[in-house]
């Protein structure tokens, strides 16, 4: 299988032998140090600013929203949340339940948000801004210098699911001055899907801190606690952590964050320059490293993720609702080469000789 989804996304060997090894009790010194390390790791690759913690999650990225919405957030806040699709969506279905108050900006499928969208909202007395940094459902990235700035003049706590972000574009924490980046262990850390992450600014921290959510498993106070001498009060996906581990080592001894990044811009943009005769368009104002969306003008987006999953062993990553039949997104994130995409792209123009597309 070549896998070309946005997650889980394709695991290299060492990571996959991880997996394969007996998972070993938690309580120990031993374990405490890998953790301290991912959370000295994770810190680092997200430029998080001085006094910032971060917490992992037994739970896939939605589990890390939640936590983030009901620790960070009260009934007594007044949010903005974009909605560009399916995961801004999931952020809207959270504020409700949650009884967050909230306004949304609602996008059209791969529109691109602008400072025009957000004049309105100046001075109007809000408190937080809920975002995605890159809308994976549809590929759009936001601008978050934009939304920075915004979020600095009118003092707003600054809530980012950088989930498919994070390792595939830049993301500096302290410069955006972002209170909180959520990002999960089968996006670009390239782990088996169970673990998800919260990093807290001081300023989240502080929040934290005074509130009392209403939930036990994910109450951030215990796992902060707890997270101090690393470890986490309920049993944690224990391998998925140590394969995390490895994962944010080798980054870190390969030259750090910006060397991944470069190298997932890298496979991104040749696959992009590759696609340019195919009868392919991409549909997104502004694009991530992370994935490259693209509606077939010869055929339905569904039948081509079908005939390639089927007769040729690779996966793109079809999308759902009513983009199911119109759009289809090849993911870079991901232990993948430029062999790889070449593999992909033969598979393409076979389906244009076979009159598929
Ligand atoms: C993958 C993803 C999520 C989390 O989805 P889970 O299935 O809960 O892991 C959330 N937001 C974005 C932007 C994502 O790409």
């Amino acid at each position: 299988m070549l896998n070309f989804t946005v997650g889980p996304v394709q695991s290299d060997e060492t990571i996959r032998s991880i997996g394969a090894e007996q998972v070993p009790y938690f309580r120990t010194p031993e374990f405490s140090e890998i953790m301290l390390e991912n959370e000295r790791l994770t810190l680092k690759f997200s430029k998080a600013p001085k006094g910032s913690r971060a917490v992992f999650i037994t739970g896939s990225g939605t589990a890390s929203m939640e936590a983030s919405v009901i620790n960070v957030l009260t009934p007594e806040d007044k949010a903005i949340v974009i909605n560009g699709g399916s995961f801004g969506q999931r952020f809207v279905d959270l504020l409700n339940i949650h009884k967050i108050p909230f306004s949304e900006i609602k996008l059209r499928h791969g529109q691109a948000l602008t400072n025009e969208m957000l004049a309105p909202y100046e001075n109007k007395g809000y408190t937080a801004f809920v975002v995605q940094g890159h809308e994976t459902s549809t590929g759009v990235k936001y601008d978050l210098d934009m939304i920075s700035g915004f979020c600095k003049r009118n003092n707003l706590l600054f809530l980012v699911d950088a989930i498919s972000l994070f390792l595939a574009d830049r993301f500096d924490m302290e410069a955006l001055c972002a209170d909180v980046m959520i990002t999960g262990s089968q996006k670009a850390l390239a782990c088996p899907p169970g673990v998800s992450v919260i990093v807290l600014s001081p300023k989240a921290l502080d929040r934290v801190n005074a509130n009392d959510p209403k939930c036990m498993y994910l109450d951030l106070r215990s796992a902060l606690t707890n997270g101090e001498r690393g470890q986490t009060p309920f049993t944690p996906a224990v391998g998925v952590l140590r394969q995390i581990n490895k994962r944010l080592k080798e980054i870190d001894a390969k030259g750090g964050v910006e060397t991944e990044i470069a190298r997932i811009r890298g496979l991104a943009e040749y696959f992009r320059e590759q696609i340019k005769d195919l009868p392919f368009e991409i549909v997104s104002e502004s694009m991530s490293n992370a994935v490259t969306p693209l509606h077939p003008t010869t055929a339905s987006a569904y039948d081509i993720f079908t005939v390639l999953k089927d007769e040729y062993g690779i996966w793109v990553c079809p999308n759902g609702g009513d983009m199911k039949e119109t759009v289809f997104r090849v993911g870079h994130i991901g232990a993948l080469t430029k062999a790889d995409y070449d593999t992909l792209l033969k598979a393409l123009k076979d389906l244009q000789k076979r009159k598929i597309i």
